[in-house]
């Protein structure tokens, strides 16, 4: 069977990168958190006070940064920014604060778009974004866009954010999902938007099962025999 580049954009904390890495698990496909990518360069920015008005100093440091994916003994996808696990502190508010503002710059959107083109190049690949289906792999065969109410998408950040004792009000992270959501979808570097083709979901009212249950139901009718199968 030949296999599938399933592309899975829309808003922040819909359920996204739950979906993504679940979907890819059950198809033995790679999972790519691209959010993941543009929160480490975020973390690398910040933590030497790169200035994202100067060119140079962005150039710069992409070319410093160095990520990488490791999986973990638990099967899970661990970020690694210049050897470093970063997995937790990229998903801080800091660095939820500050990343639309990094990840609009076109210089960090072309290396990291060529990043993950390069990931996806040996196809079997589950990626979650924002442009995914747009920009990264227009030829994805499956393209899907989660949608969900906004209060809904804060509590389940609020409870992702708890696990890991950050107890953070759920004003500050209505205010956090709809800055990002506004600058992520106004910037003129490849925004967020739905891709013609791709398959929307509202997750508000079903749980990450059946979302997960319903990419897996769409991605079967992508899926095509390779010559050698059909003869
Ligand atoms: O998915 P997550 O919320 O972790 O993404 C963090 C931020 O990274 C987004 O708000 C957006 O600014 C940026 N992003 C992006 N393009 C992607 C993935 C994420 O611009 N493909």
């Amino acid at each position: 069977m030949k296999k599938l580049i399933i592309a899975i954009d829309g808003f922040s904390a819909c359920g996204k990168s739950t979906t993504a890495r679940q979907v890819a698990q059950e198809l033995n496909y790679r999972y790519i958190d691209s959010g993941a990518m543009y929160r480490a360069v975020t973390h690398y920015f910040l933590e030497h006070h790169v200035s994202i008005t100067n060119p140079k100093e962005v150039d710069k440091a992409l070319s410093e940064i160095r990520i990488t994916f490791i999986i973990n003994s638990k099967g899970e996808t661990e970020t690694f920014l210049n050897g470093i696990n970063v997995e937790w502190d990229i998903r801080s508010m800091r660095i939820s604060e500050y990343v639309s503002h990094v990840s609009a710059l076109k210089a960090v959107r072309v290396a990291m778009v060529n990043l993950q083109r390069k990931l996806g190049k040996h196809r079997g690949v589950v990626m979650d974004g924002r442009d995914i289906g747009s920009v990264v792999f227009p030829e994805a065969e499956l393209k899907v866009f989660l949608t969900a109410d906004i209060l809904v998408r804060a509590f389940r950040r609020q409870k992702e954010l708890l696990e890991h004792d950050d107890l953070i009000d759920i004003d500050t992270i209505v205010q956090n999902l709809e800055k990002r959501d506004k600058i992520d979808s106004n910037r003129l570097e490849s925004p967020l938007i739905k891709a013609a083709d791709a398959l929307s979901i509202d997750t508000t009212h079903i749980t990450i099962d059946e979302q997960v249950d319903e990419v897996i139901r769409m991605a079967v009718t992508k899926m095509i025999p390779s010559k050698k199968e059909k003869v």
